[in-house]
Parts: structure tokens; sequence; C-alpha cells
């Protein structure tokens, strides 16, 4: 059995909306060279991603929809029609062959979610997926599938296992709720900067679940201007809660880069400290609960120099228990990017101290996450207190 398997096809590089839009999948190329320059991985790690047939990406979309995202593709899909599927739009613009591109995402994570539900691998990583705003319907937020929500119910069919679903992203993971919002054997957490300024807008902590699902959807919608430590409390705490509570077969991570303060569409305040240790935890948890069965996928992440290499490499070497993550970058990756890099690239895995300026409100947003944080696992609490009552009837 293998460690881990990375799973990555050059073919990511053509989910590409214009050279203008902000999702940028040369992170992922850039990730892979960092690993490559830094020693930690080597061709036998790489697993080639597939192309979802359409039985597999209508096990969560339309049929409609997957037909109207092909014909937009070719571009013979009328401009009325495209706008009632959220394509074409300036977040989701149509691009040249844009299902075959958003099926290889799709496929890539089922490729991911194959070997580790089949043992090949204990945990897997395919960055080209968690595009997480995509529905059943709709085109969104510029996720076109939505690869999470179609490889939990491929999980859920093939392997009959229950999914807890992490989402990490500074973006509420709606798409993913929405579609298991009825559902007691997937749970899905995300935590997030509050809706109140950020798109989607959704992710409050009254969305719960509905009917058999009640209880299964947690969300921890976070202060703008959270920084490293409040957000890392809301996470572990969360994070462990949660587990304990469902106990799942399998977690999936998404593993969006854009709560960290360098990036440009959102208003948190992290720093590289949170990603060393989101998957940290998210491997000592799968290791705990669910025999090590751990797939994690991308996500967004706006700064792809600063930024997004270096969070998703550190989740590589967390996945192949790599201790070499500190001190400089390798020398040979600054120096074969620099040049094409819109801003200086950062020497060292960490962030140096005093990235920004101090934040005048940070007692009220620690304090004020904290009361959210205990809202939003509220459910867990009442149902330790129901067990105790019926332990002693
Ligand atoms: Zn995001």
């Amino acid at each position: 059995m293998k460690k881990a398997a990375f799973v990555y096809s050059e073919k990511y590089l053509s989910y590409k909306f214009n050279s203008e839009h902000p999702f940028n999948q040369q992170r992922i190329q850039l990730t892979l060279d960092l690993l490559n320059k830094h020693g930690a991985i080597s061709p036998s790690d790489i697993v080639p991603s597939r192309q979802a047939s359409d039985e597999e990406l209508e096990l969560v979309h339309d049929p409609g929809y997957v037909n109207a995202v092909r014909q937009a593709g070719r571009g013979t899909l009328p401009g009325n029609k495209a706008e009632s599927y959220g394509l074409g739009t300036e977040d989701t613009p149509i691009f040249p062959n844009m299902h075959e591109s958003s099926a290889e995402l799709v496929g890539g994570t089922l490729t991911a979610a194959d070997y580790v539900m089949t043992g090949k691998a204990e945990h897997a990583l395919n960055l080209g997926g968690g595009l997480h705003h995509g529905f059943r319907g709709k085109a969104s937020g510029f996720c076109v599938y939505n690869d999470s929500s179609v490889a939990i119910k491929y999980i859920q069919e093939k392997y009959g296992a229950r999914v807890l679903y992490i989402d990490t992203d500074a973006h509420h993971g709606d798409g993913v709720q929405w579609t298991f919002y009825d559902d007691p054997d997937v749970c899905t957490l995300s935590l997030h900067e509050t809706g109140r300024y950020l798109f989607p807008g959704t992710g409050g902590i009254n969305e719960r679940g509905q009917g058999k699902g009640y209880g299964f959807t947690f969300n921890v919608p976070l202060d703008a201007f959270t920084e490293d430590d409040s957000w890392l409390y809301a996470y572990r705490k969360s994070f462990r809660e949660v587990c304990a509570y469902f106990r799942p077969d399998v977690i999936l991570t998404q593993n969006g880069a854009d709560a960290h303060y360098y990036d440009p569409l959102t208003h948190l305040s992290a720093t590289m400290k949170i990603y060393r240790e989101i998957p940290k935890l998210a491997h000592e948890l799968a290791h705990e609960y669910c025999n090590g069965r751990w797939i994690a996928v991308g996500g967004g992440g706006y700064d792809i120099w600063r930024v997004v290499p270096r969070a998703w490499a550190l989740i590589w070497l967390e996945m192949t228990d790599n201790p070499r993550s500190t001190g400089p970058l390798p020398a040979a990756w600054l120096e074969a990017w620099k040049s094409r890099a819109t801003m200086p690239l950062p020497e060292y895995w960490d962030d140096p101290e005093g990235i920004y300026k101090p934040i005048p409100r940070k007692p009220d947003i620690e304090e004020k996450n904290a009361l959210t944080l205990e809202k939003a696992l509220y459910p867990i609490q009442s149902s330790k207190n129901t067990a105790c009552g019926q332990k002693q009837n």
C-alpha cells in the first residue's frame, strides 16, 4: 500500500476561464514543481486523473445541466439558456471544452476516492478538485461540476461509507452542504468568513440540515480579519468534536487556500501557520477514526505565487510524513519562477512575523468567534446531554 497518491494530469490546466480570471490552475503546477524541487515527490507517487462519465456526474448533477455544459463548451448553447444554468456569467464564463475539463477534475477526485477506499493508498490528494460551489443544476462561483459532491455520492454507492466533509476554504461550502442537507450519512463542516460581506452569503450557524439530516450540517462563520489563533481554535475544536460525534468511515477535506491575509478576494487574516496545522489535524483524525482514510482536494486560493504553492505542498508533506517542511524554500524553485511571478516570491516555508499591521479589533473578533463556535456546536452538546439522560433512565 502506498502512503499517499498525488492525482494529477496536465489536462487540469485546461480548466481555464480566461487570462484575467482569478481562478488559475497554474497554482497546481507551481505546487507540484515545488514538491519536485524539494525532492518530496517521485513520478511513482503521481496517479493520472480520468474524465468522469456522464453517469457519474449525474449522481449529483441534472442531465439537462450536463448537456448544457457540453453545448456551452462547443459554443452551441443559446445565451438565454446559458444564463439559467449559471454559465457565461462574470464569475463562471464559458470556455472551450468546458465539459471535458470540468469532468476531468471530478474524475481526479473519484480516482483519489478509489485509491483510498480500496486501500491502494492510505491518503490521496487531488488539488484539481474542491469546486464546492457547483450545484445540482447550476454553475456558481468559478465552479462548474462539484467534484466533492459527486465523489461523496460515489463513495456512498460503491463503498457504503459514511463521509465527513470538512471545508476550510474562506468561502462557505454551499454546493456540498445543500446536496447532502437531508442525508444523515454525510456530515458537512464548513469554516469560512461570515457571509455578511463575502460570496456566497450563506453558511450561518442555523443551517443545520433538514429532515433526517438535521444535526449533520455544521457551519462556523468567522468574522472578517480573523487571525491564526482564533481560526485554529475554531478549527481544532469543531473538527475534533464533529469527528467524535459523527464517527466517519472516511474524511474528505476541501483545502481552499484563500483565508490567508494576502488573498485578494477575502478578508481573513490568517498566515501560513494555519496551512501547516490544517493537514496535520486531518491526518491525525483520519488515523484515529477512519483507519487512515483521508482524501484531500484543493479549492479556492487566489494568491497563486505567495500562498497556494506552499499551503498545498504542506498537505502532501503531511500525507507522506515528510518532516522537511521548515526553513528556506528550494532555491531551484525560486529561480525557475521568479521572473514569471507578478510579485516577489516568499523564500521560506513559513511567513515571517508581522506581515500585516496589528488588527485593532482583535479581542472583539476572538470573543465573537468563540461564541459563534459554541452555538455552531450546540447540537453535539445537546446530543451528549440526551445520551446522558437516557443512561440514567
Ligand atoms: Zn474560496
